[in-house]
């Protein structure tokens, strides 16, 4: 017989709810970008960039090259380290700008 671990009645926000707490300011331009767009295109299997990212900034696109909502962006970082070519760009964005989270 297995013993259940007591999991406490909470009522957690949804990802929605606690993304919609999100504040953004517009830097105006892309923070993100990938080096080589010909190699996500012609060597790309994984599109881990999408997978990873929480906020669905990165969709593949019809030719195969991203397409990068950097707006959206929630500045984790995640997309940078999966990438398997090493095949994006990163920076945060320009000062003032940007996301800040409300709940730290
Ligand atoms: S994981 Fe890297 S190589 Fe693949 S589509 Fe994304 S940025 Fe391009
Ligand atoms: S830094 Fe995080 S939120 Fe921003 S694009 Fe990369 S994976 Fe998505």
């Amino acid at each position: 017989m297995s013993v259940q671990p007591h999991v406490p009645d909470v009522e957690n926000d949804s990802l929605e709810d606690r993304l919609y707490t999100v504040k953004y300011e517009d830097p105006g331009e892309s923070h993100l970008d990938v080096t080589l767009p010909g190699l996500c295109a012609e060597r790309c299997t994984t599109y881990d960039c999408v997978s990873v990212c929480p906020a669905g900034v990165w969709r593949k696109g019809n030719e195969g090259v991203p397409e990068i909502a950097y707006e959206n962006c929630l500045e984790c970082g995640s997309c940078r380290w999966a990438c398997p070519h090493g095949n994006v760009e990163w920076s945060y964005p320009g000062t003032g700008s940007g996301v800040t989270y409300k709940k730290g």
